[in-house]
């Protein structure tokens, strides 16, 4: 099984409407649904359209600064970069309770069970996303355990009872591929766009941009910390390539390790030769 991780740029072309708050010192990770009657299918494609419309309706509607979860977790096993773990939610609560806990959404509906690529696409992330950036932010609650009125049945029964049975606590192996390289390079790549309400632009901000980089979407009314940002990406881009290259040498040293242990293992199979 695979794990996908997926950047903003594949569900939505709209940065956050108003710049976002970061996230720094949380205990853990809230779990969330869509609460969604009705199917909402797995494709790549059905999935990425889910997220504009959530997108739209908590700016448009709600009048929020981005749609409210830092991630999505699809039952294809699909991450899919939402604010970033870098940007508190607006999707727990209230203000207090955001900033405790972060807010992953799980893609399901009413008659989903989390398949199994879920639950390894959620232990992936957290290992080597989450707890890379808060490792003291180890807990998993379900949003109802943690929303201060409690008067809401999100994630449902059945992540609930995912979160209970421990499986999302553990660690998998994470290995380094070429697709995770790949994403890494891409995570490294400075975006500046105008941000996407211009009402939020008043006549004497012109500078006012949104900025994508490896820590996440971000709005800024400075052009030049933006630039600063562009230029640190560009230096880091090539990184990935050493990387690669040192990945390509301990593969061959394992190669070699692999020879060796099974020319002693032969040995041991013929003693006394
Ligand atoms: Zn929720």
């Amino acid at each position: 099984m695979a794990v996908t991780f997926l950047g903003r740029d594949a569900w939505t072309t709209h940065g956050p409407a108003k710049p976002l708050t970061e996230l720094t010192d949380p205990t853990g990770v809230a779990v969330h649904w869509p609460g969604a009657t009705g199917q909402i299918g797995q494709s790549r494609e059905s999935i990425a359209s889910r997220l504009e419309g959530y997108r739209a309706f908590h700016v448009n509607t709600r009048g929020w600064n981005d749609i409210a979860y830092q991630m999505a977790i699809d039952n294809a096993g699909r991450v899919w970069k939402l604010r970033g773990e870098a940007f508190m939610s607006a999707a727990n609560g209230d203000q207090d309770v955001n900033r405790a806990w972060g807010a992953v959404l799980l893609m399901l509906d009413q008659d989903d069970r989390p398949s199994d690529a879920m639950v390894e696409a959620f232990q992936t992330w957290r290992t080597t996303r989450w707890l890379i950036r808060f490792p003291r932010a180890s807990k998993i609650a379900p949003h109802s355990a943690v929303r201060p009125s409690g008067d809401t049945d999100c994630p449902g029964d059945a992540a609930r009872a995912l979160i209970r049975s421990g499986r999302l606590m553990e660690e998998p192996d994470v290995a380094l591929t070429d697709v995770s390289i790949t994403e890494w390079k891409s995570l490294l790549k400075v975006e500046i766009v105008p941000v996407s309400d211009p009402d939020n632009v008043n006549a004497g901000d012109p500078d006012l941009v949104g900025v994508r980089t490896a820590l996440g979407w971000t709005a800024d009314r400075s052009a030049a910390h933006a630039r600063q940002l562009a230029a640190l990406g560009a230096q880091l881009g090539p990184m990935a390539g050493e990387v690669a290259e040192m990945r390509g040498q301990l593969a061959a040293q394992d190669a070699k390790l692999d020879e060796i242990a099974m020319a002693v293992a032969a040995l041991g199979a013929n003693p006394g030769n």
